[in-house]
């Protein structure tokens, strides 16, 4: 048996990468098979065992357990299995450009929550600094340093900031997402020729709604790391995060979270003596990220059960 990373699948087939790097195409078997009908999906960024054949054909024989994924709840189904996009990510990478798109810092909230929900760290990149005086770009990221993001400016076309993408890319595996038009094909591009076309063609298949056979997929970067396309991740909407468990999803709450009157109780929406509130008062927590904790709150408790 060989271990091998699942890159992608299509129609019940396997791409997966060897240890040395070669491909090799791979169907599920046995208990796998019966386990992935259940809903312990395989998915991209898997590592499995594997054998191989004497005519040469591949089976995915075992799933080593995940050390992290990126999942979500299909909606309505909060309480069941969660539904795993991608396995074995070590960050979420999520673009906003500074302008064209204006950035919209409530979606960046969402998507924040994803990655924390998944005890993912996240990268934030503002593009197009280009378009902007640096101040704007400050303003826009100043909340999220403050909770304590790593952030990144960038500019596909001067190539600001593209070595620094670069660094973060090529050692690990990424999740890279964000609106569409804020640059990440020209940011993918920088990094290595070629990248970003590959990732907008799988985009476009999904647009072009073959959503049941285009799933999430790793591409290998020369460099080494991999980036994880994730089509559909964008339209998302509810990630499935119970009500109870959203505060800590925002880092600069953690430090109150015990703190309020009600303690445990406190929904941090309008109780007295919620320090929570008072912070948001007191400028420690931005009015923004605050704002989108009610959204999502409001949201997660109207979600159906
Ligand atoms: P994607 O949809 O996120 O993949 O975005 P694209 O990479 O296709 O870029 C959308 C548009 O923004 C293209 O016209 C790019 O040339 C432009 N663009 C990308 N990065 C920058 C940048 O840093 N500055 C400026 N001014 N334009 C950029
Ligand atoms: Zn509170």
């Amino acid at each position: 048996m060989a271990s091998a990373t699942v890159l992608r699948s299509s129609g019940g087939v396997y791409d997966v990468e060897l240890e040395d790097g070669t491909m090799a195409e791979a169907v599920l078997r046995g208990r796998v098979r019966l386990a992935h009908r259940t809903g312990d999906r395989v998915v991209a960024g898997d590592v499995v065992e594997v054998t191989r054949h004497p005519d040469l054909s591949f089976t995915i024989e075992a799933v080593v357990p995940r050390r992290s994924q990126l999942a979500r709840l299909a909606p309505g189904s909060r309480g069941r299995k969660a539904k795993v996009i991608v396995a074995n990510v070590d960050r979420v990478v999520l673009v906003f450009a500074t302008t064209r798109p204006e950035p919209k810092a409530r979606l960046l909230d969402r998507f924040l929550v994803l990655s924390e929900a998944n005890e993912l760290p996240a990268l934030v990149v503002l593009n197009k600094i280009d378009l902007v005086s640096d101040d704007v770009a400050s303003a826009f990221l100043a909340p999220y340093d403050a909770a304590g993001y790593e952030t990144l400016r960038t500019c596909a076309l001067s190539g600001q900031g593209v070595d620094a993408l670069g660094a973060a890319l090529c050692s690990a595996r990424s999740v890279v997402t964000g609106p569409s038009g804020v640059g990440k094909s020209s940011l993918l591009n920088a990094v290595q020729p070629g990248l970003g076309l590959r990732v907008a063609a799988i985009s476009e298949a999904v647009l072009k709604g073959q959503h049941t056979t285009v799933t999430a997929q790793l591409i290998p970067l020369a460099c080494g790391g991999y980036v994880a396309d994730t089509p559909g991740l964008r339209e998302l909407g509810l990630w499935g995060v119970d009500p109870e468990a959203l505060p800590v999803c925002f880092p600069e709450f953690r430090p109150y979270l015990g703190q309020c009157r009600f303690r445990r109780s406190c929904t941090h929406t309008h109780e007295p003596g919620c320090a929570v509130r008072d912070a948001v008062e007191n400028g420690d927590i931005t009015v923004g990220r605050y704002e989108s904790y009610k959204t999502l709150r409001e949201e997660a408790v109207n979600s159906p059960r």
